[in-house]
């Protein structure tokens, strides 16, 4: 395969000398392949563009043109009015924006940009209010018309460059791209061939064209990656006999009584998937999703039970040893009076007792078992494991999973996460775990009205609610990105010139020292933060449970583990500076009492991204739908974080754009497998493929 042209250095593209080969290596592009398989971040549509004299008043169209002059400035009203000319083919046209005086600093003189809109005509001259706006290329700005790709670059490298050696690639090489896919395949999927697709994406000559190429080429990559993952599945279906716990309704009901209150319809729903699993002789292997206070130790206990009362023990394990022993509390709560015989194993015990844990884990005394990854250490070794639940950890991979495998036989695990895992994230990186997902609360819990505060005057009515609440009997937290120093900023106007980002976070000393001078003056202020002595923490904290305290101004300490029940408001301080994963974690600790919670995100100057997301909570409840809606803006990375968004092993399909063709490539590879039709001659050379590209990542070998 090392010899197929297609794997050439670039250096050997015509077109393309050591410097140019440099460059593109930078970009992680060093074969033809590569290359070929490096799509445009978007196209440029120039087909649509519209003639100056053939503009028609209120009919949506297109200009073209460079950037002559800028100008915003105050209306009379105290708004502020955008305007930028451009001139296209010796007319000026301008666009212009109410109340988003942030637009200017987008643009400088000569750029070449194109405006989309409804167009006015004003005073001899063609307005356009609001209207969409596309920054070309200066290479661009000389082209006539047609569908440009655009790559992205690096430095030395301009558009037309880089435009000219995918062409050169494409002519040469496409035809030479083998498509894997069968062509009755093809046919019933309506795919166009590969090498036609990549001319159609790179070589575009309508948008239409463009799209189908790309669909096509995305979904080549995605479909041999759900492939592998499908194999995966396969090998360990094929390799692991798993233990069968039957169903029973007299098991049901017994297990049922142990909990004060019925069971959400989501806790019904996710009991019965696992229940289905855990009877089918092949081992579970499921992620259960849920927000945090959704009921999931519930499910947990449910399954650990069934297992319990099947003959096999059950372990629940957690990521700390403060979550294996609020575990363990609950459980001893809910089996006060029930004779199955557990056992909490953790990092603290002596020796002695670590031991004598041991052995009764060996000797299948211990029927439940509760602890941390002490449990999956060598000197650990079970009677008869049966279920294996792991609490918060979405990064529990193949090895850990074949540790607890005995004799070919693998337990049932079911791994519990509130992290909120985009759909589309769950397709790829666990795309061989069955998912099942809880989305409601239990009954009473009212979501937390949140709100976006901005600067002033906003402020000084939510300081007033907050006081009445407060006089009511509630209590507030008040959350500050720092602990010290920088400068005052509480209800501080915007800074001037628009700096977003430039302005000092705002600092819990600094806010606790103002507050009591001002808004809440006449309130029993605390203040805690990390660099506070335990013993001061402690007494902080004591003092706001017991109320004594009515308004804490925090850092970001509270995040996880606190629980007053009467504390029902939050004040966040310049929330744009969080991620909304950890605002919502944050405002979950005004949620969980009997009464109404608040949160109000104060926020610095306003630029559309920043208002946009934070829109996101005030209109979303559930962290999924959070995280959900935050992936759409910012893409995978920067929800998980980026590594593991880097960790994906795709080639030119992109998780946000081509979300829709996860599931697809999903279904068909899944299918493709199970049926047994990904093992006939025909899809030989795709399995080749999909071998090469994934054996050794995801363990799987041919015959899997
Ligand atoms: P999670 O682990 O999903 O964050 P927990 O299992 O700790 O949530 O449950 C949170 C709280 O909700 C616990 O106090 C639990 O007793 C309670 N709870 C769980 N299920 C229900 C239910 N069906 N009805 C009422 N309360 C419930
Ligand atoms: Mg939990």
């Amino acid at each position: 395969m090392d010899e197929s042209p297609l794997n050439r250095n670039l250096q050997f593209l015509r077109g393309v000398g050591p410097q140019r080969a440099e460059q593109l290596a930078r970009m992680g592009i060093r074969t033809v392949s590569d290359l070929l398989f490096t799509l445009p971040r978007d196209v440029l549509d120039l087909t649509r563009v519209t003639k100056i004299r053939d503009i028609v008043e209120d009919v949506a169209c297109q200009v073209r043109g460079r950037v002559v002059d800028l100008d915003g400035r105050q209306t009379k009203k105290g708004g502020t009015l955008t305007g930028v000319a451009i001139e296209c083919d010796g007319n000026y046209v301008r666009g212009l924006w109410f109340n988003q005086p942030w637009i200017l600093q987008r643009f400088r003189h000569n750029d070449f940009v194109i405006f989309s809109g409804k167009p006015k005509r004003r005073a001899g001259r063609w307005e356009f209010g609001n209207p969409h706006v596309q920054w070309l290329d200066p290479d661009d700005s000389e082209a006539n018309g047609g569908v440009l790709p655009r790559y992205r670059l690096t430095e030395g490298l301009k558009m037309h460059e880089m435009r000219r050696i995918v062409r050169n690639a494409v002519e040469e090489y496409a035809p030479l791209v083998a498509d894997t896919l069968p062509a009755d395949f093809r046919v019933r999927n309506s795919l166009p061939g590969l090498p036609e697709a990549l001319r159609l994406v790179h070589l575009p000559t309508t948008i239409e064209n463009y799209r189908k190429g790309l669909h096509r080429v995305a979904y080549q990559d995605l479909l041999e990656f759900q492939l592998g993952i499908a194999l995966r599945r396969r090998a360990w279906q094929r390799l692991s006999k798993a233990p069968v716990f039957p169903a029973s309704s007299k098991v049901d009901a017994r297990i049922r009584r142990l909990f004060p209150f019925p069971f959400t319809r989501g806790q019904d729903l996710a009991i019965s998937e696992i229940c289905t699993d855990l009877a089918s002789g092949q081992a579970m292997h499921r992620l259960l999703q849920a927000d945090v206070g959704a009921g999931k130790t519930v499910v947990a206990i449910y399954a650990l039970l069934t297992a319990v009362a099947a003959g096999y023990q059950g372990v629940l394990m957690a990521p700390t040893e403060v979550l294996a022993q609020q575990h363990w509390a609950t459980l001893e709560r809910c089996l006060a009076n029930s004779r199955v015989e557990r056992l909490l194993l953790t990092g603290s015990l002596t020796t002695g007792e670590r031991r004598q844990a041991h052995e009764r884990i060996r000797n299948g005394q211990a029927q439940l078992i509760v602890g941390t990854q002490a449990l999956i250490q060598k000197d650990v070794s079970f009677a008869r494991l049966g279920l294996v639940v792991i609490d918060e950890q979405h990064r529990f991979g193949v090895r850990q999973r074949a540790q607890f495998a005995v004799d070919g036989m693998l337990p049932h695990t079911l791994v519990m996460t509130a992290t909120p895992i985009p759909r589309s994230l769950c397709l790829t990186q666990f795309g061989d775990l069955e998912l099942s997902v809880m989305r409601e609360l239990p009954p009473g819990r009212q979501p937390v009205s949140t709100h976006r505060v901005p600067p002033e005057p906003n402020r000084a009515k939510a300081w007033d609610f907050i006081r009445k609440k407060i006089a009511s009997g509630r209590q507030a937290y008040i959350v500050c990105p720092r602990i010290e120093g920088g400068a005052a900023v509480v209800d501080a106007p915007p800074p001037a010139g628009d700096a977003v980002g430039r302005t000092e976070p705002a600092a819990a000393e600094r806010v606790f020292a103002e507050l009591q001078a001002g808004a809440l003056r006449d309130i029993k202020l605390g203040l805690l933060h990390g660099q506070l002595s335990a013993e001061q923490k402690q007494a902080t904290m004591q003092a706001f449970r017991e109320g004594e305290i009515q308004a804490l101004v925090c850092t970001t300490v509270i995040e996880v583990g606190v629980d007053v029940p009467n504390a029902t408001l939050m004040v966040v301080y310049d929330a744009e500076r969080f991620g909304l994963a950890q605002l919502h974690q944050l405002r979950g600790r005004v949620g969980r009492g009997q009464y109404q919670g608040y949160c109000f995100l104060f926020s610095g100057v306003a630029t559309p991204e920043t208002t946009s997301r934070l829109e996101i909570l005030e209109k979303q409840v559930s962290g999924f739908d959070v995280a959900e809606a935050d992936f759409k803006i910012r893409g995978p990375g920067d929800v998980l974080g980026t590594r593991q968004h880097g960790d994906l092993p795709l080639l030119a399909a992109d998780l946000v754009r081509d979300e829709p063709l996860l599931a697809t490539t999903r279904d068909h590879a899944q299918e493709l497998v199970r049926l047994g039709e990904f093992d006939s001659p025909e899809f030989a050379a795709l399995k080749i493929r999909v071998l090469e590209r994934f054996g050794d990542l995801m363990e799987i070998t041919g015959g899997g």
